[in-house]
């Protein structure tokens, strides 16, 4: 006999279900910002401990309410901040299934589904990403983890080559490890290289061009400068301004040839090897030895998702072995739990599985196309208003804007900010900020739902937004 669920958690998930449709269907309306800002939320979140509890359902629309305002539309049409994906819907309801199932996918025995789903999904990746079928993939939170991932398996296998264990033994007495880095990588590679004992100050930052790509010359003189041993290099597809790649094909061949392992940080631009117009500027990259991406960028998977790949499968696991008696051997098949470093863990094969069977090869390659196409639309719209100035060459999805183009730094410093506000503030489209080469810049990431309509509305706020601000400071 069958227990049917209590009728009040009945009601509780299907008042999420609703309550997530309605979220989705309003979004378009309302201003692409949220309505509150982090104080007036933790005014509206903020009660005593509570004592006794709510019924399922009061909570969830309690839950509901009070988040509302508080809530930004990264999942829209017109939200350009930063290089966030739009946890597309299939991927979303393959999300609720993965909750609702509740598996911990650790390991093949806990979870078979899981562990298989990961596993098909995991051969799709490569294959899609154009990477050495060989290679293992561990599924992570994001391309921050999938960069730890691949930094300790870089970490482990140099030292190895050189006769010291570092994962059992340490860094306390291992030979040095020198590393390269393009002086515009990605904060979180820093980061991963500082939770990994490797300093993120003990690097040499590799001089880069203007579009934050590594300058080849630069490269060279670098690894002229290095001292023999231990050595990763790491490179970048996508820099998160511009969108930049790092000229893969003569840099990879030439750290190799002085034996260094090569990590590649291609949260998004790595995605640029499913679509065959985008694809160029990424080719070599498969020469690497590790690769970190996203799937909650480009692949739009819901949050949290990333992708740890690795060429050298036995490095992979070594870096992130984990044993206990009461743990099954995984007896040569895929161990899902030795390629992160989370034991339980939530099983984000399952919606990395729906959203490749939904879009497919050739529904990836034209949305990645679109992405790349709608952010030189509006770009290049932008750009035509005097004043307004495009910084980057769009080869990719990422656009960098500046105002004032015409003044001097500091005028047009606050130009642009001023702009980035005012566009922020009506809420018709969401952009953010940044500093690039010493300038305030806007910053546009088309990585979403956006179609060729809203890209023109976006343009079309953001010139507004400029000629007011520009009309504004004449009148000064
Ligand atoms: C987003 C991003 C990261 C960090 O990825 P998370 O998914 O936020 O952990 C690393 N590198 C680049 C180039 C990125 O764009």
């Amino acid at each position: 006999m069958t227990t049917p669920l209590d009728p009040a958690a009945t009601a509780a998930l299907q008042r999420a279900a609703a309550l997530s449709i309605d979220f989705r269907n309003q979004l378009d309306d309302g201003p692409q910002r949220p309505r509150a800002d982090y104080h007036e939320m933790l005014q509206r979140f903020d009660a005593p401990l509570p004592g006794t509890g709510a019924s399922p359902a009061a909570v969830i629309a309690q839950l509901a309410d009070r988040a509302a305002p508080g809530l930004t539309a990264m999942t829209g049409r017109r939200f350009f901040g930063w290089v966030i994906g739009g946890s597309h819907p299939v991927g979303v309801a393959a999300d609720w299934l993965t909750s609702a199932w509740g598996q911990n996918a650790g390991n093949h025995l806990a979870s078979p589904a899981a562990a298989a789903c990961e596993t098909v999904a995991a051969r799709w990746l490569l294959e899609l990403l154009g990477l050495p079928p060989e290679a293992s993939v561990g599924f992570t939170t994001g391309a921050t983890m999938a960069n730890f991932v691949g930094l300790a398996a870089a970490r482990g296998e140099v030292l190895r080559r050189v006769g010291w264990d570092a994962d059992a033994r340490g860094l306390f007495g291992a030979p040095p490890i020198q590393v390269l880095i393009g002086d515009d990588a990605h904060t979180t590679v820093f980061s991963a290289l500082q939770y990994l004992g490797l300093g993120h100050e003990r690097v040499t930052r590799v001089a880069t061009g203007a579009d934050g790509a590594i300058d080849a010359a630069a490269f060279e003189q670098a690894l002229l400068h290095c001292p023999e041993g231990p050595l990763i290099v790491v490179l970048q597809a996508g820099q998160i301004n511009t969108g930049a790649f790092d000229p893969f094909l003569p840099l990879i061949a030439r750290a190799r040839a002085r034996g260094a392992w090569v990590h590649v940080d291609g949260a998004f631009g790595l995605w640029a090897r499913a679509c065959p117009a985008h694809a160029a500027p990424a080719e070599g990259v498969q020469a690497a030895d590790s690769w970190a991406t996203d799937g909650h960028k480009w692949l739009q998977t819901p949050y949290d998702c990333g992708y740890a790949i690795v060429r050298d499968a036995q490095a992979h696991e070594r870096a992130m072995s984990v044993h206990a008696s009461y743990l099954p051997d995984s007896a040569g098949d895929r161990n899902p739990a030795s390629l992160v470093p989370e034991l339980s863990r939530r099983a984000r094969g399952f919606a990395t599985w729906a959203l490749i069977s939904h879009l497919g090869r050739d529904g990836i390659a034209a949305m990645v196309e679109r992405h790349g196409r709608l952010a030189r639309r509006i770009a290049d719209r932008i750009a035509r208003e005097r004043g307004a100035a495009l910084l980057n060459e769009v080869v990719l999805n990422q656009a960098v804007l500046r105002f004032g183009a015409d003044v001097g730094t500091e005028a047009g410093d606050r130009l642009t900010r001023a702009v980035i506000d005012r566009v922020q503030r009506e809420g018709r489209c969401f952009v953010g900020g940044a500093q690039w080469r010493g300038r305030w810049v806007m910053r546009l990431s088309v990585i979403g739902a956006t179609e060729e309509a809203d890209a023109d509305l976006a343009a079309e706020a953001i010139a507004a937004a400029w000629r007011a601000e520009r009309d504004a400071a004449l009148e000064d």
